[in-house]
Formats: C-alpha cells, sequence, structure tokens
C-alpha cells in the first residue's frame, strides 16, 4: 500500500467581478471548463456585498466598475478580515493601478486583453498558493483526486463522474476528516443563484457512492457526511 499522504487543495466556488457582460461570460464558461462553480456580478455595490457574505475560494476582481471601484472593495474586504485570493484585472497603460491593486492586498494581476488560458492558469496558482502547498493531488487512503486534470481514481481505476459529482468528492477529499453537513455542502456546490436543497445532495451523494464503492463516503445521522483519512 503506497503511503498516504494529507494535501488539501481548494477547489470550488469563485466570484467574477467584471462589468464588461462579455468578458465576464467568456471568463464565466472558462472558469466552470475548469471545475469551479462561478458567480458573476457586474457592479461594484452588488460586487462588495456578496464577495462579503458568500464563502468563495477566490476572486476575479475589475477595477474599473460602476457603483464601488474594484481597489476600494479589495481594501474593504481585507480590512473586514476576508483573506480570500483576489486576481485583479487592469488596464495595459494603467501600471499605478497593478501597483495599488497589489498594496490593497491583490495575491496577483492580468493586464486585458488577456489570454482565458493564461488567467486559468492564475486562478488555479493563487488558489493552490492560499491552501500553502503547490499540489494539484489530493490522496486519501485509496482515493486519488487530481484538481488539474479533474480526475478521480479508486485503487488507481479511473471513476466517471459529472462535474457536479466531481466537486462533492473533491471537496469532501480537501476537509477530510471533517465531518460536512448538507448545508455546507449546497453552499459550496451550487452557484449564488442554482437550486439549494438538501435532497439534491442527499441524492447527489447516493449516486457517487454508488459510483465510488461503499464506504469512502460516511453519514454521520443528523450531522453530515465524511471521507475519513485510514492514516490519521
Ligand atoms: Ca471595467
Amino acid at each position: 500500500m503506497p503511503a498516504p499522504f494529507h494535501k488539501r487543495v481548494p477547489v470550488m466556488r469563485i466570484l467574477i467581478v467584471e462589468d464588461d457582460v462579455r468578458i465576464a461570460e467568456d471568463v464565466s464558461k472558462a472558469v466552470q471548463a475548469a471545475g469551479f462553480v462561478a458567480d458573476m456580478v457586474h457592479d461594484g455595490d452588488e460586487a462588495w456585498f456578496i464577495g462579503g457574505t458568500e464563502p468563495y475560494d477566490a476572486v476575479i476582481l475589475d477595477l474599473g466598475l460602476p457603483g464601488i471601484d474594484g481597489l476600494t472593495i479589495l481594501k474593504r474586504w481585507r480590512s473586514e478580515g476576508h483573506r480570500f485570493p483576489v486576481l485583479i484585472l487592469t488596464a495595459r497603460s494603467a501600471w499605478q493601478e497593478r501597483v495599488d491593486g497589489i498594496d490593497a492586498g491583490a495575491d496577483d494581476y492580468l493586464v486585458k486583453p488577456f489570454q482565458i488560458q493564461e488567467l486559468i492558469a492564475r486562478l488555479r496558482a493563487i488558489v493552490r498558493r492560499a491552501a500553502g502547498h503547490a499540489s494539484t493531488a489530493i490522496q486519501v487512503g485509496s482515493l486519488n483526486v487530481d484538481t488539474r486534470m479533474m480526475a478521480v481514481t479508486v485503487n488507481e481505476t479511473p471513476v466517471q463522474l459529472s462535474p457536479l459529482e466531481y466537486r462533492l468528492v473533491a471537496y469532501l477529499a480537501h476537509n477530510q476528516d471533517r465531518v460536512i453537513t448538507q448545508a455546507e455542502l449546497s453552499e459550496h456546490l451550487y452557484a449564488y443563484d442554482g437550486e439549494k436543497d438538501s435532497n439534491a445532495v442527499e441524492v447527489l451523494v447516493g449516486r457517487v457512492r454508488r459510483k465510488l464503492g461503499e464506504g469512502l463516503i460516511e453519514t454521520k445521522r443528523g450531522f453530515g457526511y465524511l471521507i475519513s483519512n485510514p492514516a490519521t
């Protein structure tokens, strides 16, 4: 049996703040194709509110916005103690903006116009750095979750999962040895405007269990679900 190791890579919910709806939608599609859940907002006031109240794992933040500007939002989030990684989007000529953005607590920046693949690579990097290490795999006993390839194996046998099923497994594996309530799961699995129904979570868990094999996802009656690491 290979030595189990303990790695934590967050996947999950990304907030996209961009007033150019076309860019926002392109980014949103790419972010979802990369295995994240994406919420989009197009003005500063809504961005400040939703970023301060919903549990995001990272934010892509355009600086020039109607309402409160991006730099002010970022400063406010940081002064309120929100630590999620932030990737700022800036105009080509605005070097001062980039300096101000980094000073205000941005983790990285990208100059417009950008290649969508570069945005996704930088997003993955800030999410990994926020988790404190540079790996893309989570291993829990016989289960392996490759967060870059969005691939899951059990005893090195690939398991075919839908994007939603993958997110469930990745979240439980990332939070191994912790009981996750249905409420927390639906918060992290479904987008802001999406379905938040505990029955849906139950049905989803049942389906994933059949694919992974019994015993990997445990149920704690009245509390929630967990994947426990046999090595800890
Ligand atoms: Ca803008």
